[in-house]
């Protein structure tokens, strides 16, 4: 192995990217291969003599279509996802190829002022306190983690305890506020935290998951000490929002903090059209989202904003004395997030925000709302097919022939037809499709294409149905 390698091995590896990339507008858009066939393809005992790093990428290009789902189709709305905008993988290359350690300034002063600038057109185009501090984090669970450390941090200061010293053993108990339909990302942040989940009191949702206010204001005030209520902005099923200005009042007359989830829904803050969702949004003390999913950067990329940069900063410092720590305006990433080392993961997101723009940004947001309220359109207009939730952002709840089985059943038929790919999820109880757009690629013609093969599966499944019983 030589420098040389470096050149013939990058060109093998963009040549089968290009090979990926293009197939997949057309390619079937789920995964055909299970574990069998990747270990069949891909395991092999490790030798003590090594291979040519051009097999071994051969090797993996190879089992990638079959073994990879083609999450940045245009027609993948499964879980959500978001695709990868051309720049941000591009520039996704570049990181991996700089390998600069980003943790603090004096290794990569590119990295620092390139995440600097990113925090700063996030706290814009988002409009939130132009004061929080940022971290970029892998996603939204460490975005929660770190938001919620430094709420941790926040609400024993105010008590006069200092648990970044004295941890949680004999501090005042904290309680922990979120809706029933909090995402599980926060119940692990607060075991991370050491707080338990059994310190979460949940409060009650109404039909479309948004966290019953009147509710929350009964729960915030039977409690003792401090408190954190976690709010939502953007429920996994239905896109709702929480009634987030009164929830923060409410939260405030009580000296709460309150952390939201935005994991995706916090971009609709971006677009006029989305914005009144989050009305009173900026009113909050900490905010969690992704990047690798409404942004469209590849994975993996969350954003922790925490309002009170002192109670961010104190949450997740590092010193030791070898650290070359900046004491000037020099950014550090180990102030914000809680990795030491870590991958330059800001660069796409400068890279996508500066090529977007805002009306990027908003016209990607719109576009996939407009494509989801497309979906509800055609589906629900047809027979047999109900539209379970308010589509009021990019997720769309679809029930097929009134009937759990049938309704699986469609899920499991589309995704093995392979025009493009939904999930299966349970809301109230109910079995449904969830389609999520979140993906800049993604067209009218995408849509109404998906549209006709859940359809075709649905009156295949139908007419089966009626010949069996007859
Ligand atoms: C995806 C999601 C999360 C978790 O985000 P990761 O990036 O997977 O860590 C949390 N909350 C909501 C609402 C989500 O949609």
């Amino acid at each position: 192995m030589d420098f040389d390698d470096f050149q013939p091995l990058l060109a093998r590896a963009q040549s089968h990217a290009a090979h990926f990339i293009d197939a997949l507008p057309e390619r079937f858009v789920g995964a055909r291969a299970g574990r069998e066939e990747m270990m069949v393809a891909l395991d092999a005992p490790l030798r003590d003599a090594g291979e040519p790093g051009e097999a071994v990428l051969d090797l993996l290009a190879a089992s990638a279509p079959r073994g990879a789902q083609a999450c940045a189709a245009p027609r993948y709305f499964g879980f959500v996802i978001g695709g990868t905008l051309p720049v941000a993988l591009a520039s996704d290359w570049l990181v991996s190829t700089w390998d600069q350690n980003a943790g603090i300034h004096v290794i990569s002063p590119l990295a620092a002022a390139v995440e600097e600038i990113a925090a700063r057109w996030l706290l814009e185009l988002l409009d939130l306190p132009r004061e929080s501090g940022v971290g970029f984090v892998t996603g939204c669970q460490m975005a929660h983690f770190t938001c919620l450390a430094a709420a941790r941090h926040g609400v024993l200061r105010r008590v006069g305890w200092d648990v970044e010293a004295d941890g949680l053993m004999g501090a005042p108990r904290i309680h922990v506020v979120a809706s029933a339909e909090a995402h599980v990302t926060v119940d692990v942040a607060l075991r991370y935290l050491g707080m338990g989940t059994r310190s979460l009191v949940r409060v009650e949702s109404d039909e479309q998951g948004r966290m019953r206010l009147e509710h929350l204001r009964d729960v915030v005030a039977s409690l003792d000490g401090p408190v954190i209520v976690c709010a939502q902005a953007g429920n996994v099923n239905t896109g709702a929002f929480d009634p987030l200005r009164g929830i923060i009042q409410a939260a405030r007359e009580r000296g709460a903090w309150v952390h939201v989830d935005g994991a995706f829904g916090l971009w609709a803050r971006a677009a006029a059209g989305t914005r009144p969702l989050a009305d009173g949004i900026d009113l909050a003390d900490s905010w969690a989202t992704d990047a690798h999913k409404w942004l469209n950067v590849p994975y993996d990329s969350g954003v922790a904003i925490v309002r009170n940069a002192e109670d961010h900063r104190a949450a997740m410092t590092v010193s030791a004395a070898y650290l070359v720590q900046t004491r000037g305006a020099e950014r550090d990433a180990v102030d914000w997030v809680p990795e030491f080392s870590r991958r330059a993961r800001g660069i796409p997101v400068y890279a996508a925000l500066r090529t977007l723009g805002r009306d990027g940004v908003a016209d990607m947001v719109e576009r996939c709302c407009a494509h989801a309220r497309r979906f509800a359109a055609r589906l629900g207009a047809a027979p047999g097919v109900r539209v379970l939730n308010d589509v009021v952002l990019n997720q769309v709840l679809v029930r097929f022939g009134e009937d759990d089985e049938r309704t699986r059943s469609v899920v499991s038929g589309v995704q093995q037809e392979g025009t493009c790919w939904a999930s299966g999820t349970t809301w109230h109880g109910m079995a449904a499709m969830r389609i999520s757009v979140s993906n800049w690629a993604t067209t009218e013609e995408d849509v109404d294409r998906s549209v006709e093969a859940m359809l075709h599966v649905h009156r295949e499944l139908a007419a089966r149905a009626a010949t069996s019983t007859t």
